[in-house]
């Protein structure tokens, strides 16, 4: 089997992961940095985020395991304690793959032609680069509402503890294949309207965003943020990819929201 190893690049990280790879490779497994069956991140959250986006083009090929070494680690549910445990487990275990959903997101441009194409692990926010983000918002093809406010962002179920939970979105177990749609402040009074609700959309739907007056935004991509300019639109769905995690042993996913925001 091949591996990999991302860290988050502090010196706690840095230690762990030359011990992994060294114990690793005395099991004779091999260190593959662009072909790994099993992406092992070191860090916290964060650092998964740049594991994904590092694989993200061979999501069918490859594992994801977490260890946290930082605050939360809602990804990365193994601690520095456990790492003799976890290497004997890769090494010699068959490992369960548990597979979570991702969000699709295309941005189509004035000129003809021209798309974009991201996969988001937690969401995607749109926001205007300059005054209040004015979009005509569509679900399923069918106008829903003109939104005015500070910004949407959209969210992956495994994502909804991150900024979807900020913004007063639901929770939304990962086994559920769906988008959900929050609001960042948006403009409610006589003259203008939105739902105020996150909504939580299954995978056969699609949420689309057409500008109105201004044409240029910033999007972000989980912890990647882009200026895309002369948009057309911006296109939201659960697309067929999916991220892999490798479990070695039963971790449920309320379990993690409870002793992420609740007590470990
Ligand atoms: P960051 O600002 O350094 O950290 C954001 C925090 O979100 C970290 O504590 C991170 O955990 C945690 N986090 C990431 N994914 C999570 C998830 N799925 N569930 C629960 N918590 C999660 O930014 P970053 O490390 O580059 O991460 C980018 C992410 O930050 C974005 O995807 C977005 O979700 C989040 N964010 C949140 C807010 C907000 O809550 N108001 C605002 C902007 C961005 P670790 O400490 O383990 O890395």
């Amino acid at each position: 089997m091949k591996f990999a190893i991302t860290s988050k690049g502090d010196q706690k990280s840095n230690i762990l992961m030359h011990r992994i790879r060294t114990y690793l490779l005395d099991f004779d497994l091999k260190y593959d940095e662009d072909q790994p069956d099993i992406v092992i991140s070191i860090g916290g959250d964060g650092t998964l985020l740049y594991a994904f986006h590092r694989y993200s083009s061979r999501l069918d090929k490859t594992a994801f395991v977490g260890i946290h070494t930082g605050h939360l680690g809602f990804y990365a549910d193994w601690v520095p304690d456990e790492i003799e445990k976890l290497v004997i487990a890769i090494a010699k275990t068959p490992y369960q793959v548990v597979e979570y959903p991702l969000l699709e997101v295309i941005i189509r441009y004035q000129h003809a032609g021209k798309e974009s194409r991201f996969l988001a692990l937690n969401e995607s926010t749109v926001k205007s680069i300059e005054g209040t983000l004015v979009m005509d918002v569509e679900i399923r093809g069918q106008q829903f509402e003109r939104f005015r406010g500070d910004g949407l962002c959209v969210s992956t179920p495994s994502g909804s503890t991150a900024y979807n939970k900020a913004l007063g979105g639901a929770i939304i177990h990962p086994s559920i294949s769906a988008i959900q749609v929050a609001e960042m402040a948006s403009i409610n009074n006589k003259v203008f309207r939105t739902i105020g609700s996150p909504l939580i959309l299954p995978s056969h739907h699609t949420c689309m965003l057409k500008p109105v007056k201004r044409f240029d935004f910033q999007v972000t991509i989980d912890h990647l943020t882009h200026l895309h300019k002369d948009v057309k639109s911006i296109q939201f769905r659960v697309p067929e990819e999916k991220i892999r995690f490798a479990r070695f042993r039963p971790f449920p996913f309320w379990k993690r929201v409870h002793d992420s925001f609740i007590s470990d």
